[in-house]
Parts: C-alpha cells; sequence; structure tokens
C-alpha cells in the first residue's frame, strides 16, 4: 500500500488499540509513533517514502534482502519489541510504534504481493483485496476506517446502523 495509507490505517489501529492496551489515543507523541511503526517496515524499499530519507539503511536492505522480506514479519515486530524494551524505553511509547507496524503489515497483507510473515521462511501470505496505488485501495482504507469508527462508537454506547 502507499505512504499515506499506511498512515491512515496506522492512526486508526492506534486510536482503535489504545483504550484496550490502558493508554490516550489521542496523544500527539502516540500518534506521531504509530505512525512512525506504520512506515518503518517499507525501509526495505529504496523507493518508498521512508526508504527515501533513509537511503543508507534501505538500499542495502534492498539488496540483501528484498522488499517484503525481514521487516515485514512477525520476527521484525518481536525484534522492535526486544530492541526498545532493551533499551528501556516504556510501554506507553512502544506500543504506539508496534501496533503502527502491525497495521502495516495487516494492510500489505491485503494486496496480491501479501507478505512473507514467516521469514526467513518463504511462504506468502495474502488477502488480495487491492493492488497497491489502485482506486481499490482507497476503498479498502475507507472501509476500515468506519469499521475502527463504528466499533469505537458502539464501544462507548453510541449507536450506529
Ligand atoms: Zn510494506
Amino acid at each position: 500500500m502507499m505512504a499515506r495509507s499506511h498512515v491512515v490505517l496506522g492512526l486508526a489501529a492506534w486510536v482503535w488499540a489504545a483504550p484496550h492496551l490502558g493508554l490516550p489515543p489521542l496523544e500527539t507523541v502516540s500518534l506521531a509513533l504509530a505512525t512512525c511503526g506504520a512506515l518503518l517496515p517499507d525501509i526495505d524499499h529504496p523507493q518508498s517514502w521512508v526508504g527515501r530519507r533513509l537511503r543508507l539503511i534501505s538500499r542495502p536492505l534492498a539488496a540483501m534482502i528484498g522488499h517484503r522480506g525481514l521487516s515485514h514479519s512477525l520476527l521484525a515486530v518481536v525484534g522492535c519489541c526486544v530492541l526498545l524494551r532493551s533499551e528501556g524505553v516504556s510501554r506507553a511509547l512502544i506500543a504506539p510504534v508496534i501496533v503502527g507496524y502491525l497495521s502495516h503489515l495487516g494492510a500489505d497483507l491485503l494486496t496480491p504481493s501479501g507478505l512473507r510473515l514467516t521469514w526467513p521462511l518463504s511462504r506468502r501470505y495474502a488477502i488480495p483485496l487491492c493492488k497497491t496505488g489502485s482506486p481499490a485501495e482507497s476503498v479498502v482504507v475507507a472501509g476500515l476506517v468506519i469499521w475502527v469508527g463504528v466499533a469505537m462508537l458502539r464501544a462507548r454506547g453510541i449507536f450506529v446502523l
């Protein structure tokens, strides 16, 4: 998916997940961290938004492992958690990064290319609902955001549909 889609879905995922984790959903720092987490997996693609800004990392990573490899795996999620915890980063700062990161993996799962969740194993997982950059991507993103919004309103006892 495109960077803008990852940002929207990362923010929606965080706003939905934060109360379940006992954390405030609308703090600026948390929203920024969720956005970073939502963009970070594409560091393995030199033409991605984050890849263009971190070329010193993205080019060798893309050359060695390829796009949607390690950085798009569950191993990367665990690695991020372990790395951040080992550095003494608080749960309140780690959670939005991880939620954003997981939203990215979930979004890429919806494209025909799918992703190698169990990297280094070669199996690809995909639920091909839309191609990256297609009009269908916008429809899927809008549908997911509406679904999160309705779920949040229902959780607060507000009747919707
Ligand atoms: Zn990606």
